[in-house]
């Protein structure tokens, strides 16, 4: 729990970025800190507190933790990209945004059935977590936990996708 809290200490808070009145999680410290990463990366694996066989990240912080989580348990990595970046798309989650609309696409080494661990680095509105979740379902996958760095509170995230866990919340 003390290294969960010399891990919390690391996220840089920025006004007013990337817009006026926002107040920015910055993670860059916590991904410099080696020993800060391993903390998290295992926490991520322990917190699921299930079985599953795979670890999936959403673009882009989501890629760096789920990447992380997975090496630590000798597990695979899958990333969940943007629609058109990834060269063979398997599957596509079309969904609204606070200003407009976006995809996210999954490869095939996805396969359905596999267990999966969905990890993000942050819990906003939710609305990013809650494309994933769904195409993981698409895909055929079973959701076995999802799990975040950071949870920021009074945006509304914890209602969208209730079964988040996250490592501390802001
Ligand atoms: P949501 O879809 O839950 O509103 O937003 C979560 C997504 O937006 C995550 O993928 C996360 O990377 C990004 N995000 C939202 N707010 C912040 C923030 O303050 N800091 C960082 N690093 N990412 C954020």
């Amino acid at each position: 729990a003390d290294s969960i809290a010399y891990a919390r200490s690391l996220i840089r808070t920025i006004a007013d970025y990337p817009k006026p009145g926002v107040q920015f999680r910055d993670i860059t410290p916590l991904l410099a800190d080696g020993q800060a990463m391993q903390t998290v990366a295992e926490a991520l694996i322990s917190q699921a507190n299930s079985e599953f066989d795979v670890v999936a990240g959403v673009e882009a912080r989501g890629f760096i933790f789920a990447g992380a989580a997975a090496a630590v348990c000798g597990r695979g990595m899958v990333p969940i990209r943007k629609q058109g970046k990834l060269p063979m798309p398997a599957h596509r989650l079309a969904y609204d945004k606070e200003y407009g609309h976006d995809a996210l696409e999954v490869s095939p080494e996805l396969e359905a059935g596999m267990r999966v661990l969905l990890i993000d680095d942050i819990l906003a509105t939710g609305g990013t977590l809650k494309a994933g979740a769904e195409l993981m379902r698409l895909a055929g996958a079973e959701l076995a936990s999802i799990g975040v760095v950071m949870e920021l509170q009074g945006l509304g995230g914890r209602t969208v996708v209730p079964e988040t866990k996250a490592l501390f919340s802001l």
